[in-house]
C-alpha cells in the first residue's frame, strides 16, 4: 500500500473499521459490536482493541472517523443519539493522543458516507452531489462544486430534517413532519402496523423491507410512503443547491423500484424548474464500507474534503 488511513465508523449498533489505500481500496476490514452498557471508557476500550486488531504492524499515515451526531465540530467531542454512553466524549482528542504526529480527522457518518460516494461510488464524476443514507435514520452529506460543506457547525446536509409535512408525525429531533420520521425504518414500521401489518410483532425495517419485496400490500404501500417523502425532500433540495446527483444507500435503497418509482414520481412532480429536473438520483454503489472510503478520504484529501483545522 502507498499510503494507508486507518478509517473508522462508530456507529450505534457496530463499529468497523479498516485500511484504505489511495485509490480507496479497504483491507483488513473488522467491526465489532458497540457496547451498550453506561461505561464510557468501556467503550472507548473496545473502540481502541478494535484499531489495534485491524492496524497490526502497518505504517498508518492518519486516522480517518465517522461518528454518529450530534457532535461538536471539528473538536469532534461526539454525543451520539444512539450511543448514550458517550455525551460530549473527546473522540478526536483521545485518537490524536494515541497516534501523536498523525491527522486525525473526524466527521458525522453520514457525512463520511456522501464523501465515500463522492469519491468512489456513484457520485464519482460530479460536482454537486447530495449524499443520503436511508435506514435506522435518515442522514447526508452535500458537497457543491466538489467540496465538501461544513456549514456554520460542520452540520451542513442534514436533509433528514427538511419538513415534507408539517402536520406529520413527531421526529427524534423534537420537531414534526421531517423526511427522518416519516421514512426512517422504525417510522415505517410503526405507520405499517398502524395499518394492520404484523401488529404486535417486534418487527424493523429489514422485516418490512422484506415483506414489501415479498408483494405485502401495506408494506409496498409504507415503501411507497417512504419513497413519496423522499422525492419531496430532493425537490427541496435539488432547487436550494441545484443538483446534479443524489445517491441513496441504507437498508431501504436495497428495495430497489419499489422505493426509487414513488421517488422519481414525487420528485418529478415537484421539481419543476429545468435546472432541479435534471438531478438524477441513484443507488449508492459502495455499501457498507463507505463510510470507512469518505472517513479516508478526510485524510487523503483534504483539498476536497476537510477544513476543519482552519
Ligand atoms: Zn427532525
Amino acid at each position: 500500500m502507498d499510503v494507508c488511513v486507518l478509517a473508522v465508523d462508530v456507529g450505534g449498533t457496530k463499529m468497523a473499521a479498516g485500511l484504505v489505500d489511495g485509490a480507496g481500496r479497504v483491507a483488513g476490514f473488522a467491526r465489532v459490536a458497540t457496547p451498550s452498557g453506561p461505561d464510557a471508557e468501556a467503550l472507548w476500550r473496545a473502540l481502541a482493541g478494535l484499531l489495534d486488531e485491524v492496524a497490526g504492524d502497518a505504517e498508518i499515515t492518519g486516522v480517518g472517523v465517522g461518528c454518529g451526531g450530534p457532535m461538536v465540530w471539528p473538536a469532534g467531542e461526539v454525543s451520539p443519539l444512539n450511543i448514550p454512553s458517550w455525551r460530549g466524549f473527546p473522540l478526536r482528542a483521545r485518537l490524536a493522543g494515541r497516534y501523536p504526529g498523525l491527522p486525525v480527522r473526524l466527521h458525522n457518518d453520514a457525512i463520511c458516507v456522501a464523501v465515500g460516494e463522492h469519491w468512489r461510488g456513484a457520485g464519482r464524476g460530479h460536482r454537486n452531489v447530495l449524499g443520503m443514507v436511508v435506514s435506522t435514520g435518515v442522514g447526508g452529506g452535500l458537497i457543491l462544486d466538489d467540496r465538501l460543506i461544513d456549514g456554520g457547525t460542520g452540520n451542513a446536509g442534514h436533509i433528514g430534517h427538511v419538513v415534507v409535512d408539517p402536520d406529520g408525525p413527531p421526529c427524534v429531533c423534537g420537531g414534526r413532519g421531517c423526511l427522518e420520521a416519516v421514512a426512517r425504518g422504525p417510522g415505517l414500521v410503526a405507520w405499517a402496523q398502524d395499518q394492520g401489518w404484523r401488529t404486535g410483532e417486534s418487527v424493523t425495517g429489514v422485516d418490512l423491507a422484506a415483506d414489501a419485496v415479498a408483494d405485502d400490500p401495506v408494506a409496498r404501500a409504507a415503501m411507497d410512503r417512504a419513497g413519496r417523502a423522499l422525492g419531496v425532500a430532493i425537490a427541496s433540495a435539488a432547487h436550494l443547491c441545484d443538483l446534479d446527483v443524489v445517491t441513496i444507500g441504507g437498508g431501504l435503497a436495497q428495495t430497489g423500484a419499489l422505493l426509487f418509482d414513488p421517488l422519481e414520481q414525487a420528485l418529478r412532480a415537484h421539481a419543476r424548474m429545468a435546472f432541479a429536473d435534471r438531478v438524477r438520483v441513484v443507488p449508492a454503489a459502495l455499501g457498507q464500507q463507505a463510510g470507512l472510503v469518505g472517513a479516508a478520504a478526510l485524510v487523503l484529501h483534504p483539498a476536497h474534503y476537510w477544513r476543519g483545522d482552519g
